[in-house]
Formats: structure tokens, sequence, C-alpha cells
């Protein structure tokens, strides 16, 4: 394998980019980058200053006030907002929905693609979300457009919240889910889709272990 790389992960809600990356991360003993972990943090201090996610205007002018930083303890990341760790305050449902609607403005991205762009410029990183591939890092060495049924991403974002003691039903998780994706994959500033040069992985029928090997095997190939 190439001595420094890249690793691009996206794809829609609960295709299993987070658990898998971790995983790929600690076994090639690179970083992982969770990307989503970002726009949450945006999420959380809109909600915290009572600004309306709908309101643009009010999102933007916050932009400003918010220092993020993240930092790698134990192979985890955790995120810092204006210096707090917030890492635990952000696996909500809620913050879920405050994410997805921020991170329709331009402004949030730019902001938010600069530091992840700084995070993989000098370390090999595996990193997720849902524009890696085709906007913040383009010369990825590895591509992967992660998908799985609605219906095996439904359930295991089910299993996730309800394992973490969250009061959902699978109705809402279903719901929530397929309205995340359709905000990502219709936003007019970088949409959710497959980069050209990405490798479509449907983890659907896989156990996780076949799904990090066949990431680690497409990204040898690739390297
Ligand atoms: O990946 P995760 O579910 O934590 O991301 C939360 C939300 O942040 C997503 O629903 C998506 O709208 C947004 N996101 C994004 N671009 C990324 C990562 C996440 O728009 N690179």
């Amino acid at each position: 394998m190439a001595e420094k790389y890249t690793i691009a992960v996206d794809g829609p809600v609960g295709a299993g980019k987070s658990t898998l990356a971790r995983l790929v991360a600690k076994k090639l003993n690179i970083i992982y980058v969770d990307t989503g972990a970002m726009y949450r943090a945006v999420g959380l201090y809109a909600i915290r200053n009572g600004v309306e996610l709908t309101d643009r205007t009010g999102i933007v002018a916050l932009l400003p006030q918010i220092e993020l930083d993240v930092k790698i303890v134990n192979n985890e990341q955790q995120v810092f907002l204006n210096g707090e760790d917030v890492t635990g305050l952000i696996r909500t449902p809620e913050i879920s929905m405050a994410a997805s609607v921020v991170s329709k403005i331009a402004e949030v991205r730019t902001k938010l693609v600069e530091l992840q762009r700084k995070l993989a410029d000098r370390v090999s990183v595996i990193m997720d979300g849902r524009d890696i591939g085709t906007v913040v890092l383009p010369n990825a060495s590895t591509k992967i457009y992660l998908t799985a049924s609605l219906d095996v991403r439904a359930k295991r974002r089910y299993n996730e919240l309800i394992t973490k003691g969250q009061d959902v039903t699978f109705e809402d998780v279903k719901a929530d889910i397929m309205k995340r994706d359709d905000n990502d994959m219709n936003r007019d500033v970088s949409p959710l889709r497959p980069a050209e040069d990405s490798v479509n992985l449907d983890t659907s029928d896989m156990t996780l272990d076949e799904a990090v090997d066949a990431i680690i095997r497409i990204a040898s190939e690739k390297a």
C-alpha cells in the first residue's frame, strides 16, 4: 500500500459507514475522521442558541462564533465545540435531523470542508460522510460508496438507538432515514452521490468482518 493514502467512504444513513470506517482504521492503523459529527456539532450549537434551523441567515451569522476541533483519543474521534467536548451529546435523533438541515447551507459546508481537508493533509485517513469522494478529497486513493437496503439500514439504526437506551420506534427511525437521505440527495450544494471513480459496496447481506475485509481489499488494490 502507498505510504500515505486516503480512503473516502460515502453513502446514505445507516449503510454502516462509521462502524466500518472505525474498524478499518484500527486494522490499518490509520486515523478515522467522522465528518457527520462536525455537522452535528453545528446543529447542536444552533439549537442551543435558539436559532431556527430553517433560518439560513441566522445560522450563517452563528458561524464565526463556532470553533470546532477534533482530537483522536484512544483511536476515537472527539469533537470539541468552542472547547467543550460534545461527543456524547450529538447522537440523538434531534441532532441527526438538525445536522441534516444545517448541512444544506453552503457556508456551513465551506467551513467544515476546510477543517476536513486539513485533517487529511498529513496523515493517512479513512473519512466518512456524504461528499468525501466528490468534494472533500477528490484525489482520495480509494473511494467507496457504501449502500444497503432501506430496511436493513433502518433495522441497524433502530438497534443502535435502542442499545443506547433511546426511546424510538422502528417506523420513526425508518421515516427519519428516508427524510435525511432525501435532504442529502436533493440539496443544491454537494448532494450525496457516488463519485465517478468510486467502488460500490452493498453491505445488506454482509457480516461486519466481510465488509471490513472488502474495504481493505479494495483499498489495497487501488493503492
Ligand atoms: O453521518 P451522520 O449521520 O453523522 O451525518 C449527520 C448529517 O450530516 C447527515 O444526515 C448529512 O445531512 C450531514 N453530512 C453531510 N456531509 C457530510 C457528513 C454529514 O452533509 N460529509
